[in-house]
């Protein structure tokens, strides 16, 4: 379904978020015919509010949704862009994006302290012919326990965030909608201080969005990435009532991903049903 589809349904159906897949990747891009199934680009992913757009995270998979965009979403008030943190895959596909947009939507960039620097920084001159600056994108920056409030033509959208636990820091986000809740915790490892505000903080999520990077057996202490085996436990813990793995390894071919979506069906914790992302997937929530 199109953003054009799901808001030519009457207003009364906008209580359901629509929640778009535009990149599955972690690190890097991943070019080849070997990763078509999953897909190939970097974090993004949408959730579309009413008149609302948000966006989480600005990787390699926002050039897509900024395709859909330049073909005409007219009732799209105003976009609300959630950065976890400003690792290359989570922040290049603002490069295309910027410029494709130019000032026909009304932009809003949230993250941590510094993004400002930041993003100027990386569309210098030298690296880019457009900079954020000329793009008229408004930054804002957060603290770790901000709360935002953003009123959509289908009811309030309230966001709130927490400090993750990965290399650098990153922020991880809740929004709230028409009854329902997304928790966005790319990038994620399980530190056991933090489980329990972990736990608190994706407390009976309809949707839990979880960094499966790793190969369970294989996980690398210190990186800040998870398995999807502690994904699916953690999400039964929580109460999510589901779990989107992503943020694939960028060397993941498919086998590799199929072999561990079927492992987690296997698995299946009961009540909380584990999803592989895939781009292009459309969930409602
Ligand atoms: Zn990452
Ligand atoms: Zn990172």
């Amino acid at each position: 379904m199109t953003f054009g589809e799901y808001q030519m349904r009457a207003a009364d159906s906008w209580k359901y978020m629509l929640f778009n897949v535009w990149g599955t990747r972690g690190s890097f891009p991943a070019v080849s015919g070997k990763f078509m199934e999953y897909g190939g680009n970097t974090s993004c992913f949408s959730v579309l509010c009413g008149d609302i757009l948000i966006v989480l995270d600005a990787g390699s998979g926002l050039a897509q949704l900024g395709a859909q965009l330049s073909q005409g979403a007219r009732n799209i008030r105003s976009i609300h862009m959630l950065i976890s943190h400003t690792h290359i895959d989570h922040i290049m596909g603002l490069y295309l994006f910027l410029s494709q947009l130019r000032d026909r939507f009304e932009l809003h960039i949230y993250g941590r302290s510094g993004l400002g620097k930041i993003l100027d920084e990386m569309t210098a001159p030298s690296y880019w012919p457009y900079s954020a600056a000329q793009s008229g994108a408004q930054i804002h920056e957060l603290n770790a326990d901000s709360q935002l409030m953003i009123e959509s033509g289908g009811g309030n959208i309230r966001i709130s965030s927490m400090n993750g636990t990965h290399p650098g820091g990153c922020l991880w986000y809740r929004i709230e909608y028409g009854g329902s809740s997304v928790v966005y915790m790319l990038d994620c490892e399980i530190q056991e201080a933090v489980r329990p505000a972990m736990l608190r903080f994706a407390a009976n999520a309809d949707l839990l969005v979880w960094d499966a990077g790793d190969v369970p057996g294989q996980e690398k202490k210190g990186w800040g990435h998870s398995t999807w085996k502690q994904g699916a436990e953690f999400a039964q813990e929580a109460g999510a009532a589901k779990i989107l793995m992503a943020h694939y390894g960028w060397s993941h071919e498919d086998t590799l991903l199929r072999h561990m979506e079927m492992n987690a069906e296997a698995a299946g914790q009961p009540g909380s049903a584990s999803i592989f992302a895939k781009e292009g997937m459309v969930l409602f929530v």
